[in-house]
């Protein structure tokens, strides 16, 4: 998707020196990124135009109970994709990050950002670079066991039985991804919790931040007093509750805050 973004305008000069002072006084900021980011890569999004399920048909609400009654059916289906899968897979093979995704890295080796919570499956924050990252619907690039909750390459797996089995117990391993009607794996879980506890300043990138259990992190960051910074081409559910919208692409807007940042170090 190409976002028309001419030259910005005086006020909007004025939003990002504002949000570049956010975070430059903050003591604690996180980024909590969602699909917008990743269509900035050239990842389709799941719904809405283009969307995967908006062509392809919604995907069954109960992945995660047909994946448990059926693990050796659920890994076929995965290692032979079709339909919006395949299309997912191509589309996550030859996608590389953005602007947007160096900016959040450059701002962690800065010592500004001190994680980033991300709905995205790609990877793409950690091709970047991002090392304090949680991912919270996973990572389509790893398998994870479900009794033991330990992740691995898809190298480091034996696929000649399925469903494959975890090296470490010997639990049923599967798609790191977080499928429909699965818990959130506990670690990830609590590790977001601890991080929006510590923050008193949220950057929301590409997300409206409504699909729970994300949501909750930027709400609680703003009832403790924390600052919420949106990154959005739209406007969007979270943005009554931000104390700062920048209109635009994160792709582009990122680059310059990280620059405004910069100059007050
Ligand atoms: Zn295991």
């Amino acid at each position: 998707m190409t976002f028309v973004f001419g030259p910005m305008e005086s006020w909007e000069l004025e939003v990002l020196d504002q949000a570049a002072e956010c975070l430059v006084r903050a003591r604690y900021v996180i980024a909590l990124t969602g699909a917008g980011l990743s269509v900035e890569s050239g990842i389709p999004p799941f719904r809405g135009p283009g969307g995967l399920w908006t062509k392809h048909g919604e995907p069954p609400m109960d992945g995660y109970e047909r994946f448990l009654r059926d693990p050796k059916k659920a890994w076929e289906d995965r290692l032979n994709p079709a339909g919006p899968m395949r299309e997912l897979w191509e589309a996550l093979n030859s996608a590389r990050p953005n602007p947007g995704h160096e900016a959040l890295v450059a701002l962690e080796e800065l010592g500004i950002l001190k994680c980033t919570i991300t709905q995205n499956v790609d990877n793409l924050h950690r091709t970047a670079g991002s090392t304090r990252l949680l991912e919270i619907h996973g990572n389509a690039t790893l398998i994870r066991c479900i009794n033991c909750v330990a992740r691995y390459e898809r190298e480091e797996i034996d696929f000649a039985e399925l469903p494959p089995r975890c090296p470490r117990c010997r639990g049923i391993l599967k798609s790191d991804t977080v499928s429909f009607g699965e818990p959130i794996p506990s670690d990830v879980l609590a590790g977001c919790s601890d991080e929006a506890e510590r923050a008193d300043c949220m950057i929301v990138a590409g997300t409206s931040a409504t699909v729970y259990p994300a949501a909750q992190f930027p709400i609680s960051i703003h009832e403790r007093g924390g600052d919420l910074l949106e990154v959005n081409p739209y406007e969007s559910e979270i943005t009554a509750f931000c104390r700062l919208a920048l209109r635009g692409p994160a792709g582009e807007l990122l680059p310059e805050l990280l620059e405004r940042v910069r100059s007050r170090l």
